[in-house]
């Protein structure tokens, strides 16, 4: 890796024990549990942008967070100040493929896997307020600018940022984003692809009762998740080949939630448009490595999967617990910026990271109808395996209590 020294004249330097770089949620998660940890803590970025909506809307961005992402947010203590009332518990969840005339559906319960619920659905919103009260309380200090330019040295590492200010810690902690420019001042490459999808989200009113399934429709349409909010709500995330999502883009709302209502087949029955519906462009990004001259990558500057299995913010808090495990068990000698260290965090972290990025890429060739006809003939009895993996996960209890536990660790 070649990295990119700052021609940035030196002014006065503020220190600090770690320089997070950016403001999403994983950023702000990380920088609230190392000063819990006893460090002082930067964290750098611009806010994340608020969400133009008043404030009984409901924000588009909704994540799906895992038990273990639940349990983490406890011990940050953010958890409990996240507004209870606008997160929903997902107990159930059902599957349909296109994998041919007879294949069943596929049904997970959070009874059978012996744990509270699946998943728990919450607005970006409500987890990034609560995490800047944590914030507050614990004490980081936040720099409201950019980095942009990068300067390790044997015993520390400095940071500029974009109004000349310089930070020096003993570790820089880059949680910036998929493009994440920190990443690339440290000279750390990824390898990065644009799949042909696009994911069109959308909130909705459902005709039906409070529900607490998840559902998600696999087909010629692309795949269609549907997630329960509380009250009578829903959330969507439909990730369409691009002519498709352009065309339920320029839809108007009414017809986009009787389009959605008609491919979940009624499932919630008629739905209605609540906020108008956005898009993203679905890319894999994954870093070659999530250790650097005294600094790590997190979240999604370190790896950016498919959502169809509703995982990247997971994965990315799943990184969060594993720095703190390793900065928090150090041995009392080691610098926080040591290369053991990292490497201690970067190890963790290898096997998580690639089984979601093949299990999320698998899924979505298996599934996608475009790559069936390019799919070369030596992998054409793909189709028949899909079809017979499919009835044989349907069929097992045992091998779905296996996925689900997988699932929500
Ligand atoms: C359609 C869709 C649905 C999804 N659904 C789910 C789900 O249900 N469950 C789930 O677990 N995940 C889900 N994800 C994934 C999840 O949204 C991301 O993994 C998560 O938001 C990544 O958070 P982050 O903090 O790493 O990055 P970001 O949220 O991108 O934050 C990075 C921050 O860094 C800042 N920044 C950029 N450059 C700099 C710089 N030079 N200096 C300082 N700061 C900088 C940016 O302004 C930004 O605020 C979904 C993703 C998509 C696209």
């Amino acid at each position: 890796m070649t990295f990119k020294p700052s021609a940035t004249p030196v002014g006065p330097v503020s220190v600090h024990d770690v320089i997070v770089a950016g403001r999403g949620a994983i950023g702000c998660a990380a920088a609230l549990g190392l000063a819990q940890a006893g460090l002082r803590v930067a964290l750098a970025g611009p806010p994340v942008a608020a969400e133009p909506t008043p404030p009984d809307d409901w924000d588009a961005r909704i994540y799906a967070l895992s038990p273990a992402s639940r349990a983490l947010l406890e011990r940050l203590r953010v958890w409990q100040a996240l507004d209870a009332d606008r997160v929903a518990a997902v107990r159930d969840m059902r599957i349909y493929p296109n994998a041919g005339p007879s294949a069943p559906e596929l049904h997970f319960d959070a009874e059978s896997a012996q744990t509270e619920a699946l998943a728990f659905t919450l607005e970006n919103r409500n987890l990034m307020q609560a995490l800047d009260r944590g914030l507050g309380f614990a004490g980081v200090q936040v720099f409201g600018q950019r980095v942009v330019a990068v300067d390790p040295f044997a015993d520390r590492i400095e940071v500029v940022l974009d109004d000349g200010a310089r930070l020096s810690a003993r570790l820089l902690v880059a949680a910036d984003g998929a493009q994440s420019p920190v990443r690339g001042l440290l000279g750390m490459t990824a390898d990065a692809f644009e799949y042909p999808q696009r994911a069109v989200v959308a909130n909705f009113e459902t005709a039906h009762l409070p529900s607490d399934c998840a559902y998600q429709w696999f087909g010629d349409h692309g795949i269609l998740a549907l997630l329960p909010l509380p009250g009578q709500r829903c959330s969507i995330v439909w990730s369409a080949p691009p002519a498709l999502a352009d065309e339920l883009m320029a839809l108007d709302p009414p017809a986009l939630a009787a389009r959605v209502s008609q491919v979940s087949q009624y499932a919630l029955g008629e739905l209605r448009a609540t906020e108008p519906a956005r898009c993203h462009r679905l890319h894999r990004v994954i870093a070659e490595h999530m250790a650097g001259p005294r600094a790590v990558l997190l979240g999604d500057a370190a790896h950016v999967v498919h959502p169809l299995a509703g995982q990247g913010m997971n994965l990315g808090l799943g990184d969060v617990g594993e720095l703190l495990a390793v900065i928090t068990a150090r041995e009392p000698f080691r610098d926080l910026g040591e290369r053991l260290l990292l490497r201690r965090y970067e190890r963790a972290r290898r096997e998580p990271v690639l089984a979601m990025k093949w299990t999320t890429d698998g899924l979505q060739r298996l599934f996608d109808p475009e790559q069936q006809p390019g799919l070369p003939p030596l992998l054409q009895p793909l189709r028949a395996v899909r079809e017979l993996g499919w009835q044989a996960v349907a069929a097992t209890g045992w091998l779905r209590r296996r996925l689900i536990r997988h699932a929500v660790s």
